[in-house]
C-alpha cells in the first residue's frame, strides 16, 4: 500500500555526502514563479547567475497577454499592454491554480480581475479572446505559458535546450496547488524536479556563505500575493526548518487594493462618477496607484496625474506615505501572528534569532521594517541580498546540484511535515498521528479501536491540518479495515502507522493485532490537480501556440520583407545617384507602384503571409524588368 504522494516539500537543510543520479538531465535552471513577478536563475562555473530577459529585465512580469490578432505576448510586453487590452490580459494566475470555484479566496479575488474567470467542473478557467474566438484556459496553462517564457529566456543565455527545472511556490501551498504548478511545468516542457518553498529557497541562497556557522534565521517573506515565514537553524554546516507559517493571501497587491479603494471613493466624491464601470480606468489607476507606492517606500509623497480618467475628470491626488501607512496598518499588522506562531512552533526565543532576512518587494516598505524590527527588539533585519532575485537564486542553487554541475555540493534538501496528519475519529475529531514539522524520513503508530459492540469493520478517514476538528481538515482520503474479530466496543487493537521516506512517499497501513489483518491506502489527492488526458490535451494546446506564434512571426516577417522592399524601391528611384539614370516615365511607374504597396500594407497589417509573399513577388516582377534596364546586377 504504497503511493507516491507528493509530500508538500518543506526543509531541512543537511550537509551529507551526494548521490547524484544517473540520468543526464542537462542544466537544471531555477524558477521563482511569482504571483505578479517571476525570476529565473541557472548555477553556472561555482555560481548563480540571474537570467535578463529579451528586454533586459532580471524580473519578467507573470503576465500573458493575446492581442486583437490572436498573437500572444508574455512577460513585459504582455503588461505594457494591459491598460489597452484589459480583458484578454491575465495576471495573477498563481491566485487561482490549484483552487476550487467555490473557494472563498477565489471569488474574492476574481473581482478584481478585469478579465473573466469562468467555473468549469468546480475549478475556475480564464476565458479571453484569442483573435476571434473566445478561449478558455485552466490556470496551469496560463502558468505554464509564464514557464515558458523563463525556460526560453534561459535557453537564449545558454544557446541550448532546458528539459528540467526547480520551481518554487509558497510554504503554504497544499496538495493541490503544488501539484497544478508542477503540471504546468509539464505543459510547458519541463521536468519540475523539485517543488520548494520560497522560504526555503531564499534561505539557501542566504545559507551558502555561511555554512560554517551556528545561526537562528528568520526568513520573513513578503511579496505581492503571498507572505511566509520561516524560521531555520544553521547549526555547524546543518540547515534545518524549525517552523513556517504564512497566509497565502497577503501581499503588495493586497495594499494596491487599499490604496485603490481609496481613491476610487475619493474620485467618486469629487466627480460624482464610478470608475469601477471601466476596465481601463481602474487598470490606469491600478497602474499608477502601485507605482506610487513603491515611490513612498523611499520619498515621503507621489503624486497620481491620469488625465481624463473617466468621464471626462482628470484625476489628480497625492498619496502620502503616511496615508498609505494609515489604509494598510492594519494588514501590515497581519504579519506579526505568523512571526509569533513560528516562534511559539520552534521553541525558540526572539532574541535567539540571529539573523533576519527580508525576503520580497513589499519588504521594502519601511514600515514593515519598522514593525519587524519592533517584534525583534529592536534587532536589524539583514538587507544584504535582493529581495526580488533571492527565492529564484536559491531554486537555481538546488538546480546546480541536481544536475550535478555542482559536483562537490554537500547541501541536500530534506523535508518535514508542513501540516498535521491523523485520523478522523467518531465525532469527527482530529487524532493527530504524525505532527506538523516533523523532520521526513519518519513513522509514528498510533492505536484505535472499535466503538460498537461486534463490529467487524472500521472506517480510516485520513486527514491534513491544525484544526481539532476535521470538519475545517482536508480528507486525503479513506480507507476500510475489514476482518476484525467481533469483540465488545473498545477491545479491539487497531494500530495505525503513518510512514513518510525520504522521497516523500506517504504509506498509511492499519493492522488489527487480533486477526493481523490489515489495510492501506493510495492517497492521490486527484480531485484538484488534472488528469492525465488533460494535460495531454493542453500539451498540445501549448504545442498549436507555439505553431501559432510561428505564424504570426512569419506573417509579421513576409509583412517587413514587403515593406522593407518597397521602401528601398522607392528611395531608389528618388535617389540621385540611382534615380538620374532612369527614364522619367519609369521612375513615376516604379514609385507609383511602390507607393501604392506602402499605402496597402498600413490598410492591410493583418493578412496572411501568403499574400504578402504573392504581393511581393508581384512588385519584384513589376519593378525589377523596369530598374535592371537602368541599374547593374550588383546594385539590384
Ligand atoms: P515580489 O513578488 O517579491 O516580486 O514582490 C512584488 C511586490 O512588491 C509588488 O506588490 C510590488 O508592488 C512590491 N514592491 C516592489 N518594490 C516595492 C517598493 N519599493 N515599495 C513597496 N512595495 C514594493
Amino acid at each position: 500500500m504504497t503511493t507516491v504522494y507528493l509530500w508538500p516539500m518543506l526543509i531541512v537543510l543537511a550537509l551529507v555526502a551526494l548521490c547524484l543520479g544517473e540520468e543526464d538531465v542537462g542544466t537544471v535552471i531555477g524558477i521563482d514563479l511569482g504571483t505578479t513577478y517571476s525570476c529565473v536563475g541557472i548555477y553556472k562555473n561555482g555560481r548563480v547567475e540571474i537570467i535578463a530577459n529579451d528586454q533586459g529585465n532580471r524580473i519578467t512580469p507573470s503576465y500573458v497577454a493575446f492581442k486583437e490578432t490572436g498573437e500572444r505576448l508574455i512577460g513585459d510586453g504582455a503588461k505594457n499592454q494591459v491598460i489597452r487590452n484589459p480583458a484578454n490580459t491575465i495576471f495573477d494566475v498563481k491566485r487561482l491554480i490549484g483552487r476550487t470555484w467555490d473557494d472563498q479566496s477565489l471569488q474574492n479575488d476574481i473581482k478584481y480581475f478585469p478579465f473573466k474567470v469562468v467555473e468549469e467542473h468546480n475549478k475556475p478557467h480564464i476565458e479571453v479572446n484569442v483573435g476571434d474566438k473566445l478561449k478558455r484556459f485552466a490556470p496551469e496553462e496560463v502558468s505554464s505559458m509564464v514557464l515558458m517564457k523563463m525556460k526560453d529566456t534561459a535557453e537564449s543565455y545558454l544557446g541550448k535546450k532546458v528539459t528540467h527545472a526547480v520551481v518554487t511556490v509558497p510554504a503554504y501551498f497544499n496538495d493541490a496547488q503544488r501539484r497544478a504548478t508542477k503540471d504546468a511545468g509539464t505543459i510547458a516542457g519541463l521536468t519540475v524536479m523539485r517543488i520548494i518553498n520560497e522560504p526555503t529557497a531564499a534561505a539557501i541562497a542566504y545559507g551558502l556563505d555561511k555554512q560554517d556557522e551556528v545561526k537562528n534565521i528568520l526568513i520573513f517573506d513578503l511579496g505581492g500575493g503571498t507572505f511566509d515565514v520561516s524560521l531555520m537553524t544553521i547549526n555547524n554546516g546543518i540547515f534545518k526548518v524549525r517552523a513556517i507559517d504564512g497566509d497565502t493571501h497577503l501581499g503588495g497587491e493586497d495594499f494596491d487594493h487599499r490604496i485603490m479603494d481609496y481613491f476610487i471613493k475619493l474620485f467618486k466624491t469629487k466627480t460624482g462618477h464610478d470608475i469601477r464601470k471601466d476596465n481601463r480606468a481602474i487598470q490606469r489607476l491600478r497602474h499608477e496607484v502601485e507605482k506610487a507606492k513603491r515611490v513612498v517606500s523611499y520619498q515621503l509623497q507621489a503624486r497620481i496625474e491620469l488625465d481624463y480618467l473617466y468621464g471626462g475628470d482628470d484625476f489628480s491626488e497625492t498619496l502620502t506615505r503616511a496615508k498609505f501607512e494609515d489604509l494598510n496598518m492594519d494588514l501590515f499588522r497581519l504579519t506579526l501572528k505568523p512571526l509569533e506562531q513560528v516562534m511559539k512552533d520552534s521553541g525558540i526565543a526572539k532574541e535567539d534569532i540571529e539573523e533576519i532576512v527580508l525576503v520580497g518587494g513589499s519588504t521594502r516598505i519601511p514600515k514593515i521594517q519598522q514593525l519587524v524590527k519592533n517584534f525583534f527588539n529592536g534587532k536589524e533585519p539583514s538587507k544584504g541580498i535582493n529581495p526580488d532575485e533571492a527565492v529564484a537564486y536559491g531554486a537555481a542553487v538546488q538546480g546546480g546540484i541536481l544536475s550535478g554541475e555542482d559536483k562537490f555540493a554537500l547541501l541536500v534538501l530534506q523535508d518535514v511535515t508542513p501540516l498535521t496528519l491523523g485520523i478522523s475519529m467518531h465525532g469527527d475529531v482530529m487524532a493527530p498521528v504524525i505532527t506538523r514539522n516533523t523532520e521526513i524520513p519518519c513513522k509514528n503508530i498510533s492505536t484505535f479501536t472499535t466503538i460498537k459492540d461486534g463490529q467487524t469493520e472500521v472506517l480510516f478517514p485520513v486527514f491534513e491540518g491544525e484544526r481539532p476538528m476535521t470538519t475545517e481538515n482536508h480528507n486525503l482520503g479513506n480507507f476500510t479495515l475489514r476482518g476484525v474479530p467481533p469483540a465488545p466496543a473498545g477491545a479491539p487493537q487497531l494500530d495505525v502507522s503513518f510512514e513518510i521516506d525520504a522521497n516523500g512517499i506517504v504509506k498509511v497501513a492499519a493492522v488489527d493485532k487480533a486477526s493481523g489483518n490489515t489495510a492501506g491506502i493510495t492517497i492521490t489527492s486527484e480531485q484538484s490537480s488534472l488528469t492525465v488526458e488533460e494535460i495531454e490535451r493542453m500539451i498540445n494546446d501549448a504545442e498549436k501556440f507555439a505553431e501559432d506564434d510561428q505564424k504570426v512571426k512569419h506573417r509579421v516577417l513576409a509583412k517587413n520583407e514587403l515593406e522593407k522592399f518597397a521602401y528601398s524601391i522607392k528611395t531608389q528611384v528618388e535617389e540621385e545617384k540611382i534615380g538620374g539614370r532612369i527614364s522619367k516615365s519609369d521612375r513615376k511607374k516604379v514609385n507609383k507602384a511602390a507607393t501604392k504597396e506602402i499605402e496597402w500594407i498600413l490598410e492591410h497589417p493583418d493578412e496572411l503571409r501568403e499574400v504578402y509573399e504573392e504581393r511581393h513577388l508581384e512588385l519584384k516582377e513589376l519593378v525589377l524588368p523596369i530598374l535592371s534596364n537602368y541599374m547593374r546586377k550588383e546594385e539590384l
